[in-house]
């Protein structure tokens, strides 16, 4: 069988906060069209492992590699340097990161919100951008809000707009940062819904969520972490149904 391309690849990464140690050497990979779900309890350290990956957090020691391409730093001869803030800005933009509150523009229509990117930043023309913008509403089914402002939709719109906005940079992996978890119940569906079809269009995605039910049906890879370290990680059957460790077995127990 092919090998699957590294797409993804977190190195010995630490983080820490002031004396607060978040982060104490994580190694990751996630192979090209794969999704790998981050679960752990709160305050495991997800959501900054999540924020390190595209440089929102700087890393205090450790290396992220996308395709192959070192995020955030440069190599001069045998030193790694911080990389240019120009460089970070267009790497950021191969990562479609979808935040937890949406951060959806208030004065701009959902199709302004989601063209701006593409028009502004990838400079694309401004036609372009917005027929861009158009596929990208599509695809989170959201078309029809069109000429909409963000604050008449429901929490699961917006946040399918945050989602199209990310895909409007035409990100080579997708990082989802708990996309659900500011939602009513309810409105839970519709966002995972759209996120189980761009997992099945072979997107590579990162996911940080405590949806179990989901993870176990979509991801190739449940990473469960705690204190700032992968405790376990392998395939759903492995660490949601028979988890070897006893955090993992404490944890999944609380949420059932
Ligand atoms: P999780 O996503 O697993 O809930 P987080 O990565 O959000 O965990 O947070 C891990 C720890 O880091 C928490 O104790 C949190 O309060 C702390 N933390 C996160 N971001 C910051 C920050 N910018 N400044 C200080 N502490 C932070």
């Amino acid at each position: 069988m092919a090998e699957t391309k590294t797409l993804l690849k977190i190195e010995g990464l630490r983080k820490h906060f002031g004396a607060l140690n978040v982060l104490n050497g994580v190694d990751l990979s996630l192979g090209q069209s794969k999704k790998l779900v981050l679960i752990g309890p709160s305050g495991s350290g997800k959501t900054t492992l999540l924020r390190c990956i595209n440089h929102l957090e700087v890393p205090n020691a450790g290396h992220i590699y996308l395709d192959g391409e070192l995020i955030g730093e440069e190599r001069r001869g045998d030193r790694i340097l911080r990389a240019s803030a120009s460089k970070l800005a267009s790497q950021r933009r191969e990562m479609g990161f979808v935040f937890q509150n949406f951060y959806l523009w208030p004065h701009l229509t959902v199709l302004e919100n989601v063209a701006l990117g593409p028009w502004r930043v990838q400079r694309l023309a401004r036609k372009d951008a917005m027929t861009l913008a158009e596929t990208m509403l599509e695809k989170v089914h959201m078309a029809h809000k069109r000429n909409e402002y963000p604050e008449r939709l429901s929490g699961g719109q917006q946040q399918r707009i945050g989602i199209a906005r990310a895909l409007a940079q035409q990100p080579k992996v997708m990082l989802f940062d708990e996309p659900t978890s500011a939602l009513d119940p309810e409105l839970v569906g519709e966002v995972l819904g759209v996120i189980q079809e761009l997992a099945a269009e072979g997107r590579s995605m990162v996911m940080v969520t405590h949806e179990i039910r989901f993870a176990r049906d979509v991801a190739d890879e449940i990473v469960f972490m705690d204190g700032g370290v992968v405790v376990e990680s392998g395939s759903p059957a492995e660490v949601i149904d028979n988890p070897r460790h006893e955090r993992t077995q404490r944890f999944l127990g609380q949420l059932r």
